[in-house]
């Protein structure tokens, strides 16, 4: 299953007035989406924590924050959702053993990581991150997920970038994203 966003609802409105708009940035062509006025906002945060509880209660047994901006929401909805917090790290980060997944960027790979114990067998895992943008980063976590035993319950963004077709990454997978731009 796959929703879209949340179209004109209060929430996207808010984070569509929270989220900062900044071009070349970490490289020229880029419009980076920096979601920290949204963060800073005490009300933006709060907001966007029960609008992510309010979809998974009951519904997931531990919340996967990607790193870094997937370790804020992620944390702060695994609070609110009375679950643990799992973090998948770049390489490197991580001091057991892992899991790991290499993927392809626009320039090059990447390589994220997660505990090969992080999770009981059959736990009911939400994945968490900032922004969805091609999916390679999802889906490379999906697969890490799976490999330690989770079952991915759904994923969760506050921004889509609707013209990289990150879903296409994700096939058959609940995916939400609060506002798709
Ligand atoms: P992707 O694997 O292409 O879906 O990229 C997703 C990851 O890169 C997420 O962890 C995002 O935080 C980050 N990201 C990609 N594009 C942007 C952007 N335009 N603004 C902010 N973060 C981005």
């Amino acid at each position: 299953m796959s929703t879209g966003s949340a179209g004109q609802s209060k929430i996207s409105i808010l984070v569509a007035q929270k989220l900062r708009d900044v071009p070349d940035f970490p490289k020229p062509g880029v419009l980076f989406k920096d979601f920290t006025p949204l963060l800073a906002d005490p009300h933006g945060l709060a907001a966007v924590v029960e609008d992510v509880r309010s979809r998974y209660a009951g519904r997931v047994d531990v919340v996967v924050g990607i790193e870094a901006r997937g370790f804020i929401l992620g944390a702060a909805a695994a609070h609110a959702l009375g679950v643990g917090f799992v973090p998948v790290r770049k390489a490197g980060k991580l001091p057991g053993r892992t899991h790991r997944a290499e993927y392809t960027l626009e320039y090059g790979t990447a390589v994220l990581e997660l505990h090969v114990d992080a999770f009981v067998t059959g736990h009911r895992v939400l994945i968490m991150d900032d922004v969805l943008a091609t999916g390679g980063t999802a889906a490379a976590t999906c697969d890490l997920v799976e490999r330690a035993g989770g079952q991915v319950v759904a994923l969760d963004f506050v921004l889509e970038l609707g013209f990289l077709h990150g879903r296409d990454a994700l096939p058959g997978r609940e995916v939400h994203s609060i506002l798709v731009d």
